[in-house]
């Protein structure tokens, strides 16, 4: 079918993964695929491309980056050549208002540094903030999160499971406040990074099949032309939904528990 220049149906996402090979656990790459099948449902085309170890990525030619997370090797062996090959065009990328998604190890690896007992692997130094090991057990669990979107309060669920602390710096602002878990340190109450277009975020689950609603805030920034929202039409999302209510229904769980070991009981 021809869509009209600017229809639904001549649409494309061009979405550009970053190591999709080795960033990927918790099934993060399901955000991809979460993307693709959202974009066939509503006839626009899903164009995907992987930035592996090498490739440089080039800001004009997608809409959307996504990191997926990573354990600390892996971050370690692509640190260097992220850097190297990819944080020019992903600081252009950010400036010009691209939506740049970053889950866990991708999302530590956004700012300044990730400092572990034996190392500090720099990041992109895209967003401010840092990254470190603090004494203490690593950050495990169900989370839920309340983000304001567009004026208007909504709630994130999913999981998280990281040994490092992420403390923002300057002037970034939280994507959320924790309402269960322990979100970016585990002590200030907030959650991920948000500023403009760039989200990050230690929400695993993977996030998106869980938060549809996010999913679609993000592909229609993605698409806007001109300074103009995309408008997406509604899909049937009970399922979805469900999924989200379970995720919710877990963190609230594991917060009662995490409660009673508190207590000892
Ligand atoms: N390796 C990082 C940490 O443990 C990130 C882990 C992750 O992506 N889940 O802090």
């Amino acid at each position: 079918m021809n869509g009209a220049v600017n229809g639904p149906a001549s649409r494309t996402l061009r979405v550009c993964a970053l190591y999709p090979s080795r960033m990927n656990i918790y099934a993060d790459r399901g955000n991809m695929i979460l993307l693709e099948r959202r974009c066939a449902a509503r006839g626009i085309e899903f164009a995907y491309t992987a930035a592996e170890h090498g490739d440089a990525v080039d800001p004009a030619a997608h809409d959307f980056f996504y990191i997926g997370g990573g354990q600390d090797r892996d971050q370690i062996e692509i640190a260097a050549d992220m850097r190297a090959t990819k944080r020019a065009g992903l600081a252009e990328a950010a400036d010009a208002g691209k939506v740049i998604l970053a889950v866990c190890g991708g999302y530590q690896l956004l700012g300044d540094f990730y400092e572990l007992a034996d190392r500090r692997v720099e990041g992109l130094g895209i967003v401010d903030l840092q990254t470190v090991r603090e004494p203490g057990p690593r950050l495990i669990g169900n989370v839920m999160i309340d983000v304001e979107v567009d004026g208007e309060r909504r709630r994130l669920a999913g999981f998280e499971n990281h040994g490092g602390r992420t403390y923002l710096k300057g002037e970034e602002r939280p994507l959320g406040k924790v309402v269960e878990g322990f979100g970016n340190n585990g002590k200030d109450g907030f959650e991920g990074v948000r500023r403009d277009n760039v989200v990050g975020t230690y929400l695993h689950g993977p996030l998106l099949p869980k938060n549809t609603w996010f999913a679609d805030h993000l592909t229609s920034l993605a698409l806007s032309a001109g300074g103009q929202r995309a408008e997406l039409e509604p899909l049937d999302d009970a399922l979805e939904l469900r999924a989200h209510e379970c995720a919710e229904r877990a963190a609230k769980r594991s917060h009662g528990l995490r409660a009673r070991l508190r207590l000892g009981r």
